[in-house]
């Protein structure tokens, strides 16, 4: 099973960023090329019965294998990332964060208005980001088809805060 494998390469970094914070670091499974595809394979498994036509990839590890697998399905990906990183023109959303806030970017040019968008990221934790994401979405005319994760940390409710964006979410471990 591909959690299992994933379970024993993810690492985790006790105390990093901060103390209290277990980080789970994603970088083993990136030396892993044959498992990089498995990843790249679950999910176009699992995600058959959502229609989307465009990958979204939150700064910065949802790059990764949001890019891989917008590939690997032949269709778009674009990026989402912190404010003042994107040249042309973009639309910001920000939220809340623990201490103070942040503010995320899209290109308004980076989908037609009324595309289907996957929201793709390494880890789903509060979901504040993603809530985020699939408002800045939204204000582009986008609809959200699903989200996908690598990694979801289910004690901290996150999936519950995407339910009114959408249910469909596909999460390798959790
Ligand atoms: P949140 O907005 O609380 O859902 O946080 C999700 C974002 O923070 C994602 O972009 C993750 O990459 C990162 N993140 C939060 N917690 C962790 C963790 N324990 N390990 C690795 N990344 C994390």
């Amino acid at each position: 099973m591909i959690d299992n494998l994933l379970k024993a390469t993810i690492r985790d970094i006790v105390d990093f960023p901060k103390p209290g914070i277990v980080f789970k670091d994603i970088t083993p499974i990136l030396k892993n090329a044959h498992l990089c595809n498995l990843v790249i394979e679950e999910f176009a498994t699992r995600l058959k019965e959502v229609h989307f036509d465009v990958v979204a990839g939150i700064e910065s590890r949802g790059f990764l294998f949001g890019l891989m697998l917008a590939n690997h399905l032949g269709i778009p990906f674009v990026p989402i990332r912190k404010e003042g990183k994107l040249p042309a023109q973009t639309t910001k959303q920000s939220y809340d964060l623990e201490y103070g806030s942040a503010t995320i970017e899209m290109h308004t040019d980076a989908f037609e208005p009324g595309a289907r968008v996957l929201i793709h990221d390494d880890l789903l934790a509060t979901g504040g980001t993603v809530v985020a994401a699939s408002k800045l979405i939204q204000q582009l005319g986008g609809i959200i088809a699903g989200y996908s994760f690598v990694i979801s940390l289910d004690f901290l409710n996150g999936r519950q805060r995407l339910l009114p964006y959408s249910n469909q979410l596909i999460s390798l471990v959790s």
